[in-house]
């Protein structure tokens, strides 16, 4: 018997900021019912709520810059201690690092469980500016619109709980032009790690939504 078949197969959606990583998750989660481990949104969460971690982490996220593995690792480990029995995680905007995808190696084995496939979403450079310019967030569920391409029904509204529409602290230009390069240089590489393990596949995150989603559904099937 493989002896990996008893192990929680989880998935890693990977891709620049504003690739579509939080829409893809969305719909990936609520079609396939896996858990949803964004460690974006648990650290804007934190920093919303002011606790220490939030305090710390706003440091970093509102330049554009990486919070530290330690914490990212932290937070890591207590959500998928909370993901019980054989459920999968889909993890989003993390690993951003060689080091958290080395500790997400040994968290893994440690728990019984591996990464069955890495999707890594490719757009370009001209394409992220104008989403992320133009990205807009529901404080309260976190769905994402855009004003011109993706705009709720009523403007500033969110269309599914009608939360409070907002531009991320991080979505402004001069901070856009640092996660850019923070990616490049710190969380691209994480592919070649991956790639190695023959685990990674790649899809056209340029097409619509639904397009993408169908593409990413066909290389999990
Ligand atoms: P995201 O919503 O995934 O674009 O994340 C927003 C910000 O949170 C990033 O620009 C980083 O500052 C921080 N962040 C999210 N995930 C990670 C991670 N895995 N490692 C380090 N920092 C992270």
């Amino acid at each position: 018997m493989d002896k990996n078949s008893n192990k929680s197969q989880d998935l890693i959606l990977f891709g620049p900021p504003g690739a579509g990583k939080g829409t893809q998750s969305e719909m990936l989660c609520e079609r396939l019912g896996l858990f949803h481990l964004s460690t974006g949104d648990i650290l804007r969460e934190a920093i919303a709520k002011g606790t220490e971690t939030g305090k710390l982490a706003r440091q970093y996220t509102d330049s554009g810059k990486l919070v530290p593995d330690e914490v990212v690792m932290k937070i890591v480990e207590e959500k998928i201690g909370e993901v019980g029995g054989n459920g999968g995680v889909l993890f989003d905007g993390f690993p951003r690092t060689l080091p958290q995808a080395g500790s997400l190696d040994e968290v893994q084995e440690r728990g019984g469980r591996q990464i069955k496939l890495v999707i890594s979403i490719l757009v370009n450079d001209n394409e992220i500016i104008s989403r992320l310019e133009g990205r807009r967030m529901c404080r309260h569920c976190n769905r994402i619109y855009h004003i011109a391409a993706n705009p709720p029904a009523k403007e500033g509204i969110c269309d599914v709980c009608g939360g409070e529409l907002f531009q991320r602290n991080d979505d402004r230009r001069e901070v856009i032009q640092e996660r850019l390069k923070t990616y490049y240089a710190q969380t691209q590489p994480v592919l070649d790690h991956y790639r190695k393990k023959n685990l990674l596949k790649e899809v056209d995150g340029a097409k619509d939504p639904q397009e993408v989603s169908r593409q990413i559904l066909a290389i999990i099937a």
